[in-house]
């Protein structure tokens, strides 16, 4: 199922057209998107996604994003949804078309969850080590290379996924050159060792997760340590657990890196997810 809505807060029919092609989030990936997790009719950590878009959005010099007409359009898919309990919900904001006047293409979607993705979630997954090729400091030196911004120039994250597959992985933890942990294509890395929950700085160029601060939070709360710092490839496996973690997959476990099994973190995984959902 899906459902579609516009910023004025209409309701628009997701099988037909509605973009122009000379769109320039089509044409160039040039926008920013976010992507929600909506439960039993309530949409998470929508205040940290809606920041994170306008952060997106300045480091593109797109218009300041709207929140009260982004809400509006949250609330129209949330009304309109007549699907499962879980969904995913996506704020798509573009440049709009090419020589325009300068108005942004923007909507928000309402859409299933994959069967994949949910079996993910429980029953965990084999990942790859890849590189990212970003240097330390990169991303305050560089940044035209809009790195930690969540753009819609999402084709190497895709490409890397599908790099995973021929390698028999289904997801991969990009690296820098020298080994430093950065994050999935689509998710943050946590890794967890002796009741410490750690997570790579986004100042390595990196998205900062709202699932990951999520579940920071519900673990300080039952008196877990929680570490933003560098991780290297070697700290993941000697970690008692590594997971993936985004709003639609939720918190994954990784039971394989690089073909090697990591230490067996099924109950780990089983705290995790309830530090996590307490916050709900
Ligand atoms: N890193 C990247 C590159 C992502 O695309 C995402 C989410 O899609 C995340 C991290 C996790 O972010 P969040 O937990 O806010 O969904």
């Amino acid at each position: 199922m899906r459902v579609l809505a516009l910023l004025d807060g209409t309701l628009a029919d997701p099988d037909s057209p509605l973009l122009r092609v000379d769109d320039l989030g089509l044409m160039r990936g040039d926008g920013v998107f976010e992507t929600i997790l909506v439960v039993n009719g309530w949409p998470r950590e929508v205040d940290a996604h809606l920041d994170r878009l306008s952060r997106s959005a300045a480091m593109l010099d797109l218009p300041e994003p709207d929140h009260a007409a982004w809400r509006q359009a949250i609330q129209v898919v949330l009304d309109n949804w007549t699907g499962g309990d879980e969904f995913a919900l996506k704020l798509v904001l573009t440049r709009g078309v090419e020589g325009g006047d300068g108005t942004p293409t923007a909507f928000a979607l309402g859409m299933d969850i994959g069967e994949k993705v949910l079996r993910q979630r429980v029953e965990g997954i084999a990942a790859i080590t890849l590189e990212r090729g970003i240097e330390p400091g990169l991303a305050e030196r560089a940044p035209w290379l809009l790195l930690g911004a969540k753009s819609l120039s999402y084709a190497v994250n895709m490409a890397a996924l599908r790099e995973a597959e021929r390698r028999g992985a289904a997801e991969v933890v990009f690296t820098t050159s020298d080994g430093l942990v950065l994050e999935g294509p689509t998710s943050t890395v946590v890794a967890v060792t002796e009741g410490t929950l750690r997570t790579p700085p986004a100042t390595l160029g990196i998205l900062p997760g709202t699932t990951q601060a999520a579940l920071f939070r519900g673990a300080e709360r039952a008196g877990w340590v929680t570490k933003v710092e560098p991780l290297r490839v070697a700290d993941l496996r000697a970690a008692d657990g590594v997971f993936l973690v985004s709003s639609v997959r939720k918190i994954t476990r990784v039971h394989t890196l690089d073909g090697e099994p990591l230490t067996d973190a099924t109950a780990l995984h089983t705290e995790l997810n309830a530090f996590y959902e307490s916050e709900y």
